[in-house]
């Protein structure tokens, strides 16, 4: 399993640094996170100890279980699943990023507690850009509203955007939703919202990473490619699959 994983990591770092190669981006502006859900903590490690710094967590329950294992190493922890406002505080004890970031009520809570806390958070705002139904974010329409209302809340600092795009076979219909999250992020700069002076955008997947390091990411978040399928059908990418 070790070697399987290490050498999953050197295909997906070749993938990353190809990508930057041919479409001219620094590979240093382009960062890994580990995708990690249903991969169990013992597996993770193997992936940590081959020098990856940065996981992201779908659901609360994961974060709470791989906790013992995953605590003691030095990795920075994400949140990038659907987020309930009732978790919150659970949620915060595991997690220095939060990026799916989608309404104010959820923007609300999280500067209560962390004013509480006196501490501050990363997010990123996640942003809807396949026109799923089945997926959370923001309208495009409503992104640039929403910042400067969540401006207000001052534990939250806005790292930038995050989608999951579309998944086609056909590669050229996934890219308008990954080119879709950096237009979005020029318009916010277009409108010089003060203090938002620079927006990562956190996309690109097992499937599409090469797509999105076309359209300008800086965090491709990958988790098959790395662990292995986690179950067959399309299910997973239902976000309103209760947890
Ligand atoms: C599962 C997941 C990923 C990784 O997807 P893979 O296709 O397994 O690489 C990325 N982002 C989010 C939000 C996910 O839930």
């Amino acid at each position: 399993m070790k070697e399987q994983i290490i050498y999953n990591l050197k295909q997906v770092h070749q993938r990353i640094e190809e990508a930057c190669k041919i479409y001219g981006r620094d590979v240093n502006d382009v960062r890994l996170l580990l995708a990690t859900k249903t991969v169990p903590a013992e597996k993770i490690s193997l992936a940590i100890e081959a020098g990856e710094t940065l996981m992201g967590e779908n659901k609360m329950q994961e974060l709470r279980d791989k906790d013992a294992v995953l605590r003691q190493l030095n990795i920075e922890r994400h949140f990038i699943g659907h987020l309930q406002t009732n978790k919150v505080k659970d949620v915060l004890k595991y997690v220095t990023c939060i990026q799916s970031l989608d309404r104010i009520s959820l923007a609300q809570e999280l500067d209560k507690q962390l004013q509480k806390e006196g501490r501050n958070l990363d997010v990123f705002i996640q942003v809807n850009t396949s026109f799923e139904e089945s997926k959370f974010g923001l309208a495009p329409s409503e992104v640039i509203a929403f910042i400067k209302e969540i401006k207000q809340y001052k534990a939250l600092k806005i790292k930038g955007l995050m989608t999951i795009g579309l998944l086609d076979v056909e590669k050229e219909k996934m890219r308008p939703s990954l080119r879709l999250l950096r237009e979005i992020r020029d318009e916010i700069y277009a409108e010089n919202i003060e203090g938002i002076s620079h927006l990562e955008l956190s996309m690109g997947m097992s499937q599409d990473l090469e797509l999105a390091i076309a359209e300008g990411s800086n965090m491709v978040r990958v988790g098959t490619s790395i662990f292995g399928n986690r179950f067959l059908g399309k299910e997973i990418w239902n976000e309103n699959i209760a947890e």
